[in-house]
């Protein structure tokens, strides 16, 4: 047996194995899953414009007007008018001084992390950050400190406790998801940015599943916590609500310039595509147009939650587009998955490495474009699943909660992060993105070439 088709054979034996499914249609409300129409529940195209006529008829046009590629990187031949416009559009939408379009938003978090830390500094992780936000603290090469998901008491003991440590020298940075997107919930902003403004800490927030969900006008969650202008880097990404593919950084005047020389995805990758520019160019005029979008996914999102919880799981009633289903066990939420599919809803299981091993889910996710009547026949499709695999819904719900931090001593705090930094049991074939803390010592970066950036300039 080749090593490949053994650890294939592994990550099948772990119930961790994965296929791509194949899906027919745009991402609307129903698709067509492997041949069988589906209602869609788990697409991130959470306001529908994916699939709007305006939004495709502008990568249409795009696409006549300015070619279907942009053919170099942005800084060789790749920054065009369109994605100067996008820019532009999207600086003000946030309310910021200036923008940076990337490829795609995990490009996005590799570039900004890698260039605001580096060996000598210290980067500051909520434990359930994106894969991205992980492999951008990996490429950084700084230290990686891992506080608990949330947990401001820890983030701030682990930097009084970092500071004490390495002297007040190097950079810090503290990165989030402003919403978790796998949990839905929302990172204590205002009390980051306290923490960090007491340190010397740079903040970086990751808007990708709160731009067009949350906020005034879905300006997302640092809009939401009237935090605008005292963020030193926001990430978002088109790929989402904004219905296309790419991504943005939003910051000063400053920093962009600084980005456009330090940040290696922006300068060894090619620039995102004409038409993928006007696309989310017209998602965004939308959204400004007709904000009410906003308001439709948050009511279809507490009608699924409120026909969840009349179904039996343990599901709260409030209004955030993201709903964990989480069973625990990995085969349990893919014959979970499986069984919902049979009766005609599609939530796809999501598994370690994508979430942390015990906590394997399915992960709903609400759209502007579904109706209610599309809610209720999810919450009844899912209830039958569960039923059907003698799975009790009561005991499905969000994901466990921890001990209240207040209750916890400074010894608890050197207990818990000794666990952070604890390497992961899982066996060597298993990837596993969210690894707790990565350890301080990094593998050498074999391909690292000084004056690479100078040649690409
Ligand atoms: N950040 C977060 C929080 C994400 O969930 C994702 C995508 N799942 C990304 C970044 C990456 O964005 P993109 O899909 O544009 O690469």
């Amino acid at each position: 047996m080749s090593d490949i088709a053994a650890r294939l054979a592994e990550l099948e034996r772990l119930g961790l194995n994965r296929r791509l499914r194949l899906v027919s249609g745009p991402q609307g409300p129903t698709v067509l899953l492997d041949g069988k129409p589906v209602l869609l529940l788990c697409s991130n195209n959470y306001l529908g414009l994916a699939d709007h006529p305006r939004v495709r008829e502008a990568a249409a046009e795009a696409a006549m007007r300015w070619g279907a590629g942009a053919g170099a990187s942005r800084l060789i031949s790749g920054t065009m008018t369109v994605h100067r416009r996008l820019e532009e559009r999207l600086a003000s939408f946030e309310r910021s001084q200036a923008c940076l379009l990337f490829g795609a938003g995990y490009l996005a978090n590799l570039g900004v992390i890698s260039a605001l830390a580096g060996p000598e500094d210290a980067v500051f992780s909520d434990e359930l950050n994106h894969a991205s936000i992980v492999d951008g603290c990996r490429l950084s090469r700084a230290e990686v400190i891992v506080y608990r998901h949330l947990d401001v008491e820890h983030l701030e003991w682990s930097m009084r406790r970092d500071r004490a440590r390495r002297d007040g020298r190097g950079r810090r940075l503290i990165v989030t998801d402003s919403v978790f997107s796998m949990d839905g919930d929302i990172a204590p902003l205002a009390a980051i940015v306290e923490i960090a403004r007491a340190h010397g800490a740079r903040v970086a927030v990751d808007e990708a599943h709160a731009t067009g969900t949350v906020g005034p006008g879905g300006r997302g969650a640092i809009a939401e916590a009237g935090l605008e202008g005292e963020i030193d880097v926001t990430i978002g990404t088109l790929g989402k609500a904004l219905g296309s593919y790419g991504a943005y950084v939003c910051a000063e005047e400053d920093m962009v310039r600084y980005l456009i020389n330090a940040a290696r995805p922006l300068i060894f990758s090619t620039a995102p595509s004409p038409p993928a520019v006007a696309a989310a160019l017209a998602a965004l005029e939308l959204l400004d147009e007709r904000p009410h979008r906003v308001q439709r996914l948050r009511a279809n999102a507490r009608a699924l939650r409120r026909a969840l919880s009349a179904e039996g799981f343990a599901v709260a009633d409030d209004d955030m587009p993201i709903v964990p289903l989480v069973l625990g066990d990995e085969r349990a939420a893919m014959e979970m998955c499986q069984a919902a599919i049979e009766g005609g809803v599609f939530a796809q299981a999501i598994r370690p490495p994508t979430v942390p091993a015990g906590t394997s889910r399915l992960r709903l996710a609400a759209m502007a474009s579904h109706t209610s009547a599309d809610m209720v026949k999810a919450a009844s499709v899912l209830a039958a699943a569960a039923r059907e695999l003698a799975l009790d819904p009561a005991a499905i719900g969000p994901p466990p909660s921890r001990l209240p931090t207040d209750q916890q001593t400074a010894a608890d705090h050197e207990r818990e992060e000794a666990a952070l930094y604890e390497p992961q049991a899982l066996s060597s074939s298993v990837p596993f993105d969210h690894e707790q803390g990565t350890p301080p010592e990094h593998a050498p970066f074999d391909h690292e070439r000084d004056g690479e950036f100078a040649r690409a300039a």
